[in-house]
């Protein structure tokens, strides 16, 4: 079995369910030790951590919740003691920010407080975890944003969601030049609608999977593994020459008018 990643070490956000489970699972099955960090059920994340052991690869569990102010000095302080204990440093390799939060709740509906934690949870935690692993990311390094279709067909019933994920694409892009200077690359990946419990709503209605479905060229709800997949190859080696770039895996959603 190939293990492109071996030797090198993962940290993945919100990796206790959904498109980050998928992303853990991925990156060890390539040979990454990984981290799995959760929110808030450290039960669901000791479940991927033992899958990946069972299967010969290595992982740990780390939480910290990202709503919470000092959310990022939390993660790397578990970060830190877990990584150190196992390789002696506190370096890594690949950094996968994936974490985000999507209540549905239209412009006007919008409250003050829902606009703060989602912009808490989902750019200021990447933009601080980035800036704070950047310092132990070796060269040659990787760092993967979960951004989402919505910045190019945004949603209305999620419309703070829809444009605090517009700030990922441009950090991404912000990052491949400042991190180009150490050869670490920097991309997004953008999911049109994945079967996670953020997209119940759409993929698991039948009526509603139907419409998804109608703004596809490809005619099917996608799963965790379709990015998995894209992530796992800007993770290893074949991703060497792309960065600063948003793939969008959507199934081909809104192509036409
Ligand atoms: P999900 O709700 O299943 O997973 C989100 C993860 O983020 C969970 O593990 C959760 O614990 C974590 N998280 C949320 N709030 C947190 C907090 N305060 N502190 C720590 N962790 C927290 O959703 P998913 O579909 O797997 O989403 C993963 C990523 O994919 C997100 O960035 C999302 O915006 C993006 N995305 C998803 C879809 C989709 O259709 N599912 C589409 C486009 C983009």
């Amino acid at each position: 079995m190939s293990r492109p990643l071996e030797g090198k070490i993962a940290l993945v956000t919100g990796a206790s369910r959904g498109i980050g489970r998928a992303i853990a699972q991925r990156l060890a099955a390539d040979g990454a030790l990984v981290a799995v960090h959760y929110g808030k059920s450290k039960s669901a994340a000791d479940v991927v951590v033992a899958g990946i052991t069972a299967k010969g690869g290595a992982a740990f569990a780390i939480g910290a919740d990202l709503a919470a102010k000092d959310g990022v000095k939390t993660l790397y302080a578990a970060f830190d003691k877990e990584v150190q204990a196992r390789t002696g440093a506190t370096k890594f390799d690949v950094l996968v920010n994936n974490a985000a939060i999507a209540p549905f709740a239209t412009f006007e509906a919008t409250t003050e407080a829902a606009l703060d934690e989602i912009y808490t949870v989902n750019v200021r935690s990447p933009f601080l975890i980035t800036q704070e692993g950047a310092k132990r990311l070796r060269d040659e390094g990787r760092v993967v944003f979960i951004s989402s279709g919505v910045v190019r067909t945004p949603v209305p019933d999620a419309a703070a969601y829809s444009i605090l994920k517009a700030p990922i694409d441009n950090l991404t892009k912000v990052l491949a030049v400042e991190l180009g200077q150490r050869s670490i690359t920097v991309n997004a990946v953008a999911p049109g609608v994945i079967d996670t419990d953020m997209a119940a709503a759409f993929a698991r209605d039948p009526a509603a999977a139907e419409f998804v479905k109608s703004k596809q060229s490809l005619k099917r709800i996608g799963q965790p593994d379709d990015i998995a997949e894209v992530v796992g190859f800007l993770a290893g080696a074949g991703g060497r020459w792309v960065t600063g770039q948003v793939v969008e895996a959507s199934g081909g959603t809104g192509l036409v008018f």
